[in-house]
C-alpha cells in the first residue's frame, strides 16, 4: 500500500499569490500538487494549461499532478510532459485509445494515471488497471470546484482497491471532489491513499499553511 498523501490542488488558490499558496503547501507537508485542467469542452469551465505547469515547476519542488478534463487528450500529452508533469492522469471518456495515452505518458517519462466520472462504470478502466501508476476517483462531476462529496463513491474505492491489490498493488488510488477533515476518514478506510483537497487546503480561516496542515495531521493521526 503507497504513502498517504495530501494533494492541495492549485486551481482553488489564489492565484494573485500562487507563490506564496505554494510555499504554505509546501511547509504544512503537502506531498503533491494536483493541477486540474480544463479545457471548456470536456468539462464547461476553462482553467489553466502548460504554461501555467511550467510556471509551477519553476517555483516548487513538488511533484506535479496533472488531471487532464480535457477533449483528446493525446495532443496535448507532451505539451504538459515538457511543462514538468511528473504524473498526468486522463479521462477514459476523452481519449480514443485509453491504452495508447498511457504508453504516450509513459514513453514522456511520467507516471501515467487513469480516471473516470461518477457516471461512467469502473468496467471502462479494468484494461489498463494493471498498466497504470495512478487510479484517480472523482468523487464530484468534473467541472467545478467547491462541490460536495458523493458519499457512494466511496464504494467505488473500495472495488478499486480490491481490483487493485490483485493486479497492481503499488498503483496510487486517489480521490478528487469534495475532499475535507470529514471525508478524507471515509475514503481512507474505503482503501484510497491520495487525496485532491481544493477548499479544505486553500480556504481555511487560518490561511492555506494552517488548511493543509489540518489535512497533514490528520492522516498522521
Ligand atoms: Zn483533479
Amino acid at each position: 500500500m503507497p504513502e498517504y498523501i495530501i494533494a492541495p490542488s492549485i486551481i482553488a488558490s489564489d492565484f494573485a499569490h500562487i507563490a506564496d499558496e505554494i510555499a504554505a503547501c509546501e511547509s504544512a507537508g503537502a506531498r503533491w500538487l494536483h493541477v486540474d485542467v480544463m479545457d471548456g469542452h470536456f468539462v464547461p469551465t476553462i482553467t489553466v494549461g502548460p504554461l501555467f505547469v511550467e510556471a509551477l515547476k519553476r517555483t516548487t519542488k513538488l511533484p506535479l499532478d496533472v488531471h487532464l478534463m480535457i477533449e483528446n487528450p493525446e495532443r496535448h500529452i507532451e505539451a504538459f510532459a515538457k511543462a514538468g508533469a511528473n504524473n498526468i492522469t486522463v479521462h477514459v471518456e476523452a481519449c480514443t485509445d485509453l491504452e495508447k495515452a498511457i504508453a504516450q505518458i509513459k514513453s514522456l517519462g511520467c507516471t501515467a494515471g487513469v480516471t473516470l466520472r461518477p457516471a461512467t462504470p469502473v468496467s471502462t478502466i479494468e484494461p489498463v488497471l494493471s498498466k497504470v501508476d495512478l487510479v484517480l476517483v472523482m468523487s464530484v462531476n468534473p467541472g467545478y470546484s467547491g462541490q460536495a462529496f458523493m458519499p457512494e463513491m466511496a464504494d467505488r474505492v473500495k472495488e478499486l482497491r480490491v481490483q487493485l491489490d490483485s493486479v497492481n498493488p503499488k498503483a496510487h488510488l486517489e480521490v478528487d471532489g469534495g475532499m475535507s477533515l470529514k471525508t478524507i476518514p471515509i475514503v481512507k478506510k474505503a482503501g484510497a491513499n491520495a487525496f485532491v483537497t481544493g477548499n479544505a487546503a486553500f480556504k481555511h480561516p487560518g490561511g492555506s499553511a494552517a488548511g493543509v496542515g489540518e489535512l497533514v495531521s490528520l492522516l498522521a493521526g
